[in-house]
């Protein structure tokens, strides 16, 4: 946090949306505890995410992101815009992720009412970390930017210091990073801070590109 991430990305993870079992709101709970200020970006690979929206806004979430494809979604724009109104009404930010086989244009009529702050996209297959980075997730990107210049695009999955900046090049302003930051030699931090800097470069390049 001190070396400039501004978010923290917390996975949830219920073993059967995805395989892997990971945290849930108690442990949100005690990093809101932990980093008062913090904005707690919290990614909700679950299914059925609307039994979540009470306990992860008492738990202290900053953002509520959700699975387009999850179990009580179902795709679905009218089940995705009642979830929507329910987090937005808890008092979280609004994200809606998208798995790396469904395409972008599922969101644009939510991304046009002007309905979510976020949309995920996941450019590794949910569920794992350590995944190898997949470059089709790029012209999402480029759609998603293209619909809306206000809108928070998202990317989680197989970041590196070798890709962050394309990835920020192609209009993608919050990158997700777990194993470039946590399983590298040099010091978090000091990965951190790399990778500010390159998305930081990519975002100024793609406007004056514009
Ligand atoms: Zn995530």
């Amino acid at each position: 946090h001190d070396a400039g991430a501004e978010w923290i990305h917390v996975d949830v993870f219920d073993g059967n949306f995805v395989p892997n079992l990971t945290i849930g709101p108690p442990v949100v709970k005690a990093i809101r505890k932990h980093c008062p200020d913090a904005f707690l970006d919290c990614h909700l690979c679950v299914l059925n995410p609307e039994n979540y929206v009470e306990d992860m806004v008492k738990a202290g979430a900053s953002q509520f992101t959700f699975h387009w494809e999850a179990r009580g979604v179902d795709g679905e724009l009218d089940r995705a815009k009642e979830l929507i109104e329910r987090v937005r009404g808890s008092g979280m930010l609004v994200g809606c992720a998208l798995a790396p086989e469904t395409a972008a244009d599922v969101l644009f009529p939510l991304v046009d009412e002007g309905l979510l702050d976020t949309v995920l996209l996941m450019s590794v297959r949910p569920g794992f970390g350590g995944q190898k980075f997949m470059p089709s997730v790029l012209p999402k990107v480029e759609a998603l930017r293209k619909r809306s210049s206000k809108i928070n695009v998202q990317v989680d999955g197989g970041i590196t210091l070798d890709n962050a900046k394309e990835v920020a090049l192609a209009g993608a302003n919050v990158l997700v990073a777990g194993s470039t930051v946590y399983s590298a030699p040099a010091p978090p931090a000091d990965q951190v801070k790399a990778l500010v800097g390159l998305i930081r470069g990519g975002l100024e390049a793609s406007r004056s590109f514009a």
